[in-house]
Parts: structure tokens; sequence; C-alpha cells
């Protein structure tokens, strides 16, 4: 097993970066920026290449400075149809392991939540059972198989069926 494609996203591109993560991959959002620098462009350029980041952009002008150096154009508005782009070019592959890896909101790895961190969690559904826990240390925010995770578990589900071995057309 080969090591997992690491992502750098620019701002167009905030639900393939939380998709990404939910799927385990590191992906550094451009949105850690602060807005308005008109270098943004070449910092993000710098990032990718100095983190070994494949950067991903909806923006015609930064692919194409980026092009030599690992920066992918994607083609689709639709994040699913993103996510296929990255499947058929090999940088995403399907030993992903669904959901619960990384804090969509931060990128940061999860951990599986403590007692006290579950107990303490008013927003916690009430039935703990059989649930399996995970914790954001930046966020302080819980994870667990919500409606969330298993709606993006569906829609992705739809998009790998059946292409195990096959890449999608
Ligand atoms: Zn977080």
């Amino acid at each position: 097993m080969t090591d997992k494609s690491t992502f750098l996203t620019d701002r167009m591109l905030g639900a393939l970066t939380r998709y990404l993560r939910f799927l385990g991959y590191d992906t550094k959002s451009a949105d850690i920026l602060s807005n308005g620098n008109s270098n943004e462009d070449t910092i993000l350029l710098k990032i990718a290449k100095d983190e070994g980041r494949y950067l991903l952009t909806r923006d015609k002008e930064l692919f194409m400075r980026g092009r030599s150096d690992s920066a992918v154009y994607i083609e689709s508005d639709e994040v699913l149809s993103q996510i296929k782009q990255l499947f058929n070019s090999g940088l995403i592959d399907e030993e992903f392991f669904f959901g619960m890896q990384r804090c969509v909101v931060c990128n940061l790895k999860l951990r599986p939540a403590t007692e006290k961190e579950v107990e303490t969690a008013s927003y916690a559904p009430k039935r703990k059972e059989f649930l399996h826990f995970m914790w954001c240390e930046k966020c302080k925010k819980l994870y667990w198989p919500g409606t969330h995770s298993l709606n993006m578990q569906k829609r992705l589900a739809k998009i790998f069926e059946n292409q195990v071995h096959e890449k999608i057309d």
C-alpha cells in the first residue's frame, strides 16, 4: 500500500475539501490564508511544492502556473464529479476507508473519544451503545456515525460501486 496523496485546495473547493478529509486524506484549504492577499496564488504554489501536496484548483490560470509541479485542474463544479475525476486519475483509490478519520472542519486526524468527552458533549446522541465516537482535539468536536456521515457514505458508495477493478467512465 502506498502513502495516501495529500492535497491543497483552492477557495472554490470547500465541499471537495470536506469529502477528502472525510475519506481520510490530509487536505489543506486556502481558507487558512487571510483573505485578499494578491499573492495568494504564489503562496499556494509554494505550500503545495514545499509540502508535496497536489494543488487542486478550479482556476485555469493557477493551474497553468502550477501544472509542472502537480497542480490539478478540477473540471466540474459538482463534488461527486470532482471525486470521480480524482479517482480516475489515480490520486485517490479504493483502499480508502469510509469516514471519520479527519476533522472535516480543520483537517486534524481524529482519535477515539474518551468516555468523558462523550459524556460532556451535550449534542451527543442519547443512545450511545454500539456507537463509535471520535474526537477532534483542536475543535473539541465529537464525531460519530450519524446522519451526516451516512449521507456522505451513501453518495460516495454510488460512485464507487462496481468500480473496484474498473475505472469510472
Ligand atoms: Zn477539528
